[in-house]
């Protein structure tokens, strides 16, 4: 037996850390109370002590005056947790959340004398709960809602605690996945990169960036290589790693055109090595063998092999000018030296060299006095180009037609052979660099150049080029010039 006088439970009770107050059980007076009851009701000793206890607390009379009432009639116990409470406290009503209890004091014969009140404050508490799950609210809508694709894994098991709808699209896969681990909601990430890097963050805690990374991914029931640029980060609570955020965006249709732009330059320079090539290999073959002849100046052979030699340094510059005026589109371009000439004269005088070979028959067709102002070299590259093209592409038909058109405002310059024809999906990107329609020219050297060079020269002289073609009866190559 514990040898406790009335000062000493006294003494215990004013100094208790939790509120208590004593009432009647009749009259529902306070007898007694103390120090913590009072701070938690926010009221003067005066206010409570000798009070009805429902004229202290009438601001909350309402809700718990018949369960009070219901502990004194049964004798059994009231107990309310964290309630919230409208409590006016030192004159101010506040919103509290208060955990208390009615408990009975009974009397030897079973009769409720006293009525103990226990109170302990819980608004705290209550609050940072409410704070904690706000912000995990907010942390969810904030993956849910943003404009990437974000998933977020938890535990070492890798549990997807959160994942968005733009992640689910990128994955290929339903909400389903929620609550599952890595593996089972998206099994073809085992052994890959992703996976690894995921495991390290949770160990490590160091955050992982990955750009243009390629992913096997299973969507629409294919397997197929993805591109992505992610970053996963730990998800740290209260100091400790808990799990992994990934964010991703999908780069596959970047990627994969940037390899096409890659694969297009280095198509590009092994056509273009590959003209260079058999030139440079002809003009070689010319000084070797003048070199043997260099004591036998009068070697018949001599100017035969100089010709020659010329020639394939003719085919090189103008290789080599093709590929300037290419690369140099966006550069300084030299200015436009025009004058007026006539259009017929022209194009008789600039395939001399397929008439000198007697194979094709060059034909005039059209206004032959017509004229234009322009830069007559480089219209003459236009036109030698266009026939060229024909000699190469359509080399059965031997008969180029040359056409000149008064269109009043503009005049029409076209050559028209009577090939193959070119099918009407190539026809618009003719005109492209590199561009070489796969239909004929692949049995003939080129570099794609010729026409979109036309293209820019015709353009600077604010004109229009085009092609009418029909498969099976030829294509006639136009371009017009201001009158
Ligand atoms: P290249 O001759 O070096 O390939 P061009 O720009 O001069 O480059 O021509 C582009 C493509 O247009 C050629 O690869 C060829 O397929 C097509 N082409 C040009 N002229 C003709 C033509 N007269 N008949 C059929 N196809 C042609």
């Amino acid at each position: 037996m514990i040898d406790l006088n009335e000062q000493d439970l006294f003494n215990i009770f004013s100094s208790s850390p939790v509120g208590l107050c004593i009432l009647d059980a009749q009259t529902l007076i306070c007898r007694m109370v103390n120090d913590s009851f009072l701070e938690v009701a926010g009221k003067s000793r005066d206010a409570i002590i000798g009070q009805y206890y429902w004229d202290s607390f009438a601001e909350v009379a309402d809700v718990y005056q018949p369960a009070l009432a219901n502990v004194v009639k049964t004798g059994e116990a009231f107990v309310a947790s964290e309630a919230e409470l409208n409590l006016i406290r030192n004159g101010r009503e506040e919103t509290v959340f208060v955990s208390f209890k009615y408990i009975p004091v009974k009397d030897p014969s079973g009769q409720v004398k006293s009525i103990a009140v226990w109170v302990y404050e819980k608004t705290a508490e209550v609050q940072s709960r409410l704070l904690i799950a706000e912000a995990e609210k907010t942390l969810r809508n904030l993956i849910m809602q943003a404009p990437v694709a974000v998933i977020v894994f938890r535990g070492a098991d890798m549990r997807i605690a959160a994942v968005n709808s733009f992640m689910l699209q990128l994955l290929g896969k339903t909400a389903e996945i929620e609550g599952q681990q890595l593996l089972d909601a998206i099994p073809e990430l085992t052994g890959q990169e992703p996976e690894a890097l995921l495991h390290k963050v949770f160990e490590t805690g160091q955050p992982e960036f990955g750009m243009n990374i390629p992913v096997m991914m299973n969507r629409d029931g294919e397997t197929k290589t993805g591109y992505f640029n992610f970053s996963y980060t730990a998800l740290i609570e209260e100091g400790r790693i808990v799990g992994v955020i990934d964010m991703a965006v999908e780069v596959t249709a970047q990627v994969i055109a940037h390899q096409e732009v890659q694969q297009r330059k280095d198509d590009f320079i092994s056509i273009a090595s590959h003209e260079l090539k058999t030139p440079i290999t002809s003009l070689k073959a010319s000084l070797q063998l003048m070199d043997r002849m260099k004591n036998q100046p009068d070697s018949p052979m001599l100017p035969k092999l100089i010709e020659q030699g010329v020639r394939s340094m003719d085919k090189i510059s103008e290789l080599v000018d093709a590929l300037l005026n290419a690369s140099q589109r966006n550069g300084a371009q030299p200015e436009l030296n025009k004058s007026t000439f006539t259009i017929s004269r022209l194009l008789d005088e600039c395939c001399s060299h397929v008439r000198a070979d007697g194979v094709y028959h060059l034909v005039f067709e059209g206004d032959a006095e017509l004229q234009v102002t322009a830069d007559e070299h480089r219209i003459d590259q236009v036109v030698i180009n266009f026939v060229n093209n024909a000699v190469k592409y359509a080399s059965e038909a031997k008969t180029i037609y040359l056409i000149a058109e008064d269109l009043g405002d503009r005049v029409r310059i076209g050559v028209r052979d009577d090939g193959p024809g070119i099918p009407a999906d190539q026809q618009e990107h003719l005109f492209e660099r590199y561009y070489r329609s796969d239909h004929n020219s692949q049995s003939r050297s080129g570099l794609g150049l010729g026409l979109f060079i036309s293209a820019e020269i015709v353009r600077r002289h604010g004109g229009e080029i085009g092609v009418d073609s029909t498969i099976g009866k030829g294509s006639t190559f136009w371009f017009t010039l201001p009158a």
